[in-house]
C-alpha cells in the first residue's frame, strides 16, 4: 500500500487549503473496520514519481469538550496511526499558540516524522516568522503560503524522503 501523509493542526491554519493544493484525485473511503466512521478525506497524490495518500483532518481544539470535538480527535488519532509522515500545519502570522503546543504534545507520542508547515507567509518579508516555530521541538520547518503555492516544493521533497 502507498505511504500515508496526515495533515493535522488546530482550526483555520490552512490544512484544507494545503490538502487541496497537494491533492491529486480524491479516492473513495472504504469502511474496513466496523464501528469506525472513516470520514477523513483522502486523496491520492504524487511528487517526483513517488505516489502517496494524503489525509485531511478536522481542526484540533483543546480545553473544550463536546461530541463533535471528541469525534474529530478520534479521527485525528486514526489518521496519525495510519500516517508514515505527519504534516503539522500552523499559522505563521499568529506565532506559536497554546493550541499548537497541545497538538505538538500529541505528535511527540507518535514517534513519527513530523514536518511543520508554517503557513500564511504570503510575502517574502514574512518568511523569518517561521523561526519562532523551532520552539515546538521539531527540526523540519517549512515556510509556506498555501494560498500562493510557495514553499510546497521543498516540503514535498522532505516528505517523500521519509517514506
Ligand atoms: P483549516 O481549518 O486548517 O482546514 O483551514 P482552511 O484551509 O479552511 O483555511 C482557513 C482560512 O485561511 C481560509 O480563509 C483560507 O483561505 C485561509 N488560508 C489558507 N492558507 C492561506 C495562506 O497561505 N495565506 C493566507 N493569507 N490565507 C490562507
Ligand atoms: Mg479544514
Amino acid at each position: 500500500s502507498l505511504p500515508v501523509v496526515a495533515i493535522v493542526g488546530r482550526p483555520n491554519v490552512g490544512k484544507s487549503t494545503i490538502f487541496n493544493r497537494l491533492a491529486g484525485q480524491r479516492i473513495a473511503i472504504i469502511e474496513d473496520q466496523p464501528g469506525i466512521t472513516r470520514d477523513r478525506i483522502y486523496s491520492r497524490s504524487e511528487w517526483n514519481g513517488r505516489e502517496f495518500h494524503l489525509i485531511d483532518t478536522g481542526g484540533l481544539e483543546f480545553g473544550k469538550q463536546d461530541e463533535i470535538l471528541t469525534h474529530i480527535k478520534n479521527q485525528v488519532e486514526l489518521a496519525l496511526e495510519e500516517a508514515d509522515v505527519i504534516l503539522f500545519m500552523v499559522d505563521g502570522r499568529d506565532g506559536v499558540t497554546a493550541s499548537d503546543q497541545e497538538v505538538a504534545k500529541m505528535l511527540y507520542r507518535t514517534n513519527k516524522p513530523v514536518m511543520v508547515g508554517v503557513n500564511k507567509l504570503d510575502h517574502p518579508k514574512q518568511l523569518d516568522l517561521s523561526y519562532d516555530f523551532y520552539q515546538l521541538g521539531f527540526t523540519e520547518i517549512f515556510a509556506l503560503s498555501s494560498l500562493h503555492g510557495t514553499g510546497t516544493g521543498d516540503l514535498l521533497d522532505a516528505i517523500v524522503e521519509r517514506f
